[in-house]
């Protein structure tokens, strides 16, 4: 009887998987369909480091020669079109079908578009993959210094914002929102962020309507922004990411934000499963999707052990960071409107602040700006379930590990 498990997509979670079913002896039942042309590698140095260092190169998780010795079938360059779900194939854009016995979708996201800057424009930016990364990193050499419009002032636009200005470049941030991070950062941390990149001498701008382009020749020449047009010379569009659904929308599996899975990763469909950025689930009574490499990587541990026969459920503490400049953001639990937010100064060297936020006496969740000492024992609180009163948190004379 065929036993294979497929695995579509090549980013952190399937990695992960790999990784764990080769643990569990199961790598010789293992095929990666894997659209981009590369084994998969770490996507966070791609905003980071890898854009700053024309000489730092892709960090892959495996080298190829790992896959081989574990029997796992990487077909890379190639797509997977469509899943018969009856005859539990996987076809791929090159016509090659795999059957299997489970089928993991670990498609990650999409960036989203603006429509009038759709197709491609030679200085019209976005960025998911090394291939994007390695477009941006060329254009931002060339210009030697210039001028970047980024759109949107999420985490990917705010790190390229960091480095682009670290390499010389003027920049402007253009925000719909009335603060940068709006969705998942509080204010008071959105405030942090924001002293930081203007301090670096970037102009944010906030409640920014952006109209039609002007194009011409293969560029975007000017943008209108807020009923005026302004010129263009590089532009980013980070207004985030879509989750990639369509196969599973097209196999008629239940999608809502994201591949809806249950605590074991199991899709509507229970022989395919999703991890990572595609799919969605319930974190305390809502549904979320979430877009880190933790859970990526745990939600992947979670499906290989429902794979092997040992289910065991994702109740995760989620955490996330974020490097901008020299500003080192890191979050665990996951902040929302409503909370009570209590300051706690981290290193002053550092300039280091937290905000421990409370519902009623429940601690939920923490958000750290350079003070990593600080994260780390936050995230021992919240894993352990832990509440310190609000006074305890916001004396910086109180050691954290002492209310653990
Ligand atoms: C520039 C950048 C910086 C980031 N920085 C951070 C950070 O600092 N901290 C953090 O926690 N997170 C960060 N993230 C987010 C983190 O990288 C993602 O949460 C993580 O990669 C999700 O893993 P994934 O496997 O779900 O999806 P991905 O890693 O996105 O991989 C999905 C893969 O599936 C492939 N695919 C899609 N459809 C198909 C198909 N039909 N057939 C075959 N292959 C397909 C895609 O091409 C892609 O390779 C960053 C992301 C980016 C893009």
């Amino acid at each position: 009887m065929n036993r294979n498990i497929v695995i579509v997509g090549g980013g952190h979670a399937a990695a992960q998987l790999c990784n764990a079913l080769a643990e569990g002896g199961a790598g010789a039942r293992v095929h990666v369909v894997c659209e981009e042309a590369t084994h998969p590698y770490q996507r966070p140095p791609l905003s980071k480091s890898y854009l700053k260092n024309p000489a730092e190169a892709l960090q892959l998780h495996r080298d190829a020669p790992w896959y081989i010795t574990q029997g796992i079938q990487v077909h890379l360059g190639d797509r997977a079109t469509h899943i018969d779900r009856s005859a539990r194939k996987v076809r791929l854009a090159s016509g090659t079908e795999i059957e299997y016995e489970s089928l993991v979708l670990a498609t990650g996201t999409r960036a989203r578009t603006l429509p009038q800057l759709e197709g491609p424009l030679a200085n019209v930016m976005s960025l998911r993959n090394v291939a994007d990364a390695e477009a941006m990193r060329a254009r931002l050499r060339a210009e030697g210094g210039g001028r970047l419009t980024v759109v949107g002032g999420g985490f990917i636009g705010l790190e390229v914002a960091a480095t682009a200005r670290h390499l010389g470049f003027e920049v402007q941030v253009l925000e719909a929102a009335s603060r940068l991070l709006s969705r998942s950062a509080s204010p008071e941390l959105s405030a942090i962020i924001l002293a930081h990149h203007q301090q670096m001498g970037t102009e944010v701008r906030f409640g920014v309507r952006i109209g039609a382009a002007r194009i011409e020749g293969g560029r975007v020449l000017a943008l209108e922004v807020d009923g005026v047009q302004e010129h263009v010379f590089e532009l980013l569009v980070g207004i985030g990411a879509v989750p990639e659904v369509s196969l599973a929308q097209e196999a008629g599996l239940e999608v809502a934000n994201g591949i809806v899975v249950d605590e074991v990763m199991r899709s509507s469909d229970p022989a395919i499963l999703a991890v990572g950025d595609c799919s969605c689930f319930d974190y305390r009574g809502q549904r979320v999707r979430l877009e880190s490499v933790q859970n990526a990587n745990d939600q992947a541990k979670v499906a290989a052990a429902t794979l092997l026969g040992k289910p065991a459920a994702y109740h995760p503490t989620p955490w996330f960071w974020s490097d901008q400049g020299g500003l080192r953001l890191q979050m665990v639990g996951l902040w929302r409107p409503g909370l009570q937010a209590v300051a706690r100064p981290g290193p002053a060297a550092a300039n280091g602040m937290s905000f421990f936020h409370y519902d009623g006496e429940l601690l939920v969740a923490v958000e750290s700006a350079n003070a990593p000492i600080d994260h780390m024992m936050a995230r021992r609180l919240l894993e352990k379930g832990a509440s310190p009163t609000p006074q305890q948190v916001a004396d910086p004379a109180v050691a954290l590990k002492t209310l653990l």
